[in-house]
């Protein structure tokens, strides 16, 4: 390559199966304000402007968390997407909920993409061999573009062992420095793009440790990077989730490096005119599960936010859902950080569903205090780790039925200062009923005489909210930092 040439890099990441336009939250003085955003229609309508705008010359790459999150994608195993996604013109993607399928059929999923799925990091158990791509290299507007994949890696560590069936997964680390070698020397690339789904505390450690990745795609965390962040010399982004965001980075290189560039995070608002085609396809899409899932179920008064680290209105939502459906006197869910948010007025169907699309059943579990204390420093190390690598989990473990008073800063195994349910210290000795959803909820290796109820979380939320109208679903200071 000579002169200086001109690349725009396009991101997507973690649009979790948003189909359409939807709630989004903004924070905004102190406190969260509302608007609609997102939907694979706008987002091709921007892409399409851009790519004009750059001569065809762009790059376009989702970063994964993206045929999982709603009910259609999960009620068609992703299937419902595959047409939208081949329509949208991408160049490579790599995973992390797709996995949820189980690894058959989401390479059932791949083989129907039109674009690669790239991971450095994803063995088969038996073979010890790669299962996916590490790597592809593209040539646009006279730029070599080594492409590199890393896949989420927490998949067969703090997930549902169906989602790893047969194989595992590494940090993708130590393979990148003979990749990268291999890129530059042999291919001679001009680029090296790497497209991750660690998270960004995790990429950051990464890329102090590995030289020579010019750019990094960063997903997982929902970080809504306003700005690059430069580390060393590779430019970092990350476009916030549920397709409410897109990343633009336009690079210009020279003599195999970039030489300048400019970034903006495009917010996909409800005003950008929908392109038809794609619009078509979601419509398709979509149309089995109008009916049904437009209805509406209930009414909160409360805006069922998720995307607050410590406690959450929308899984305070859920948990007062479990305590009232069985009577215990503890709740526990996942800290999952998707899930659009619901504004205060009518539920549908379908905002249920984006809570928790998985319908699993209401689980009980009996726990000592000891267990409890231990399953959250657990989770507390696995969200605040010092070490970034250690960092598996999303959000707090969502808990109802206790207070927690602890310190995000202290060493792992001593955060929790004190634990009260309801007035009372915990006892370390002493049962506890518990409800729960999936095991991300309450870890297997913890508890007595667990069993699975007959009823569904999906109905148990529409029963309390024809119990309740409106719904409140207030913090509750759950966790609250000492
Ligand atoms: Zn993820």
């Amino acid at each position: 390559m000579t002169g200086k040439r001109l690349l725009t890099i396009i991101q997507m990441n973690d649009t979790h199966a948003y189909f359409d336009l939807h709630q989004e939250m903004f924070w905004q003085g102190d406190r969260a304000v509302y608007r609609a955003a997102g939907g694979y229609a706008r987002i091709s309508t921007i892409v399409k402007q851009i790519r004009a705008e750059s001569k065809g010359h762009i790059l376009f790459c989702d970063g994964g968390d993206t045929i999982h999150g709603t009910f259609p994608a999960i009620d068609t195993q992703g299937q419902a997407l595959i047409p939208i996604l081949n329509s949208l013109g991408l160049d490579a993607m790599t995973a992390h909920w797709e996995f949820a399928y189980g690894p058959k059929v989401f390479n059932q999923r791949v083989a129907e993409l039109n674009y690669p799925m790239l991971a450095n990091n994803v063995y088969d158990k038996v073979t010890n061999k790669l299962v996916y791509q590490s790597y592809i290299i593209k040539e646009i507007s006279g730029i070599r573009i080594g492409l590199v994949g890393i896949a989420s890696n927490i998949i067969d560590k703090t997930m549902p062992p169906s989602y790893s069936e047969g194989i595992y997964f590494t940090l993708g680390k130590d393979e990148l420095p003979p990749i990268i070698n291999m890129l530059r020397v042999q291919e001679k690339v001009d680029l090296i793009v790497l497209i991750s789904h660690l998270g960004f505390p995790q990429e950051m450690k990464l890329l102090s440790e590995v030289q020579g990745i010019d750019v990094c795609l960063s997903s997982h965390t929902h970080n809504r990077l306003y700005k690059p962040v430069l580390n060393g010399k590779a430019i970092v982004i990350q476009s916030g989730c549920h397709g409410s965001f897109l990343g633009r980075l336009d690079v210009e290189v020279e003599g195999g490096q970039i030489v300048d560039y400019r970034h903006r995070l495009i917010e996909v608002e409800a005003g950008t005119q929908p392109d038809p085609a794609v619009d078509e396809l979601i419509r398709q899409a979509l149309a089995p599960y109008k009916n049904e899932l437009s209805e509406v179920v209930g009414e909160t008064a409360t805006a069922l936010n998720r995307g607050t680290t410590l406690e959450s209105t929308m899984d305070n939502f859920l948990l007062q859902t479990l305590l009232e459906s069985t009577g215990a006197q503890l709740a526990f869910s996942n800290g999952w950080r998707y899930g659009a948010p619901i504004v205060p007025g009518q539920i549908t169907l379908n905002d249920l569903y984006n809570i928790i699309p998985m319908n699993p059943p209401v689980s009980m579990v009996e726990l000592t205090g000891e267990e409890i204390m231990a399953m959250l420093e657990e989770n507390l190390e696995r969200t605040f780790s010092c070490d970034p690598y250690q960092q598996m989990g999303g959000y707090v473990k969502r808990c109802l039925g206790l207070n927690v008073y602890f310190k995000i800063e202290n060493p792992q195994g001593h955060r929790i200062q004190k634990i009260f349910i309801g007035n009372e210290e915990i006892q370390p000795n002493r049962y506890y009923t518990a409800a729960f959803v999936t095991p991300q909820g309450v870890h297997q290796k913890y508890g007595r005489n667990r069993e699975n109820r007959s009823e569904r979380i999906i109905d148990a939320m529409q029963k309390y909210l024809a119990a309740h109208h409106p719904i409140h679903a207030e913090f509750r200071d759950t966790f609250v930092a000492v």
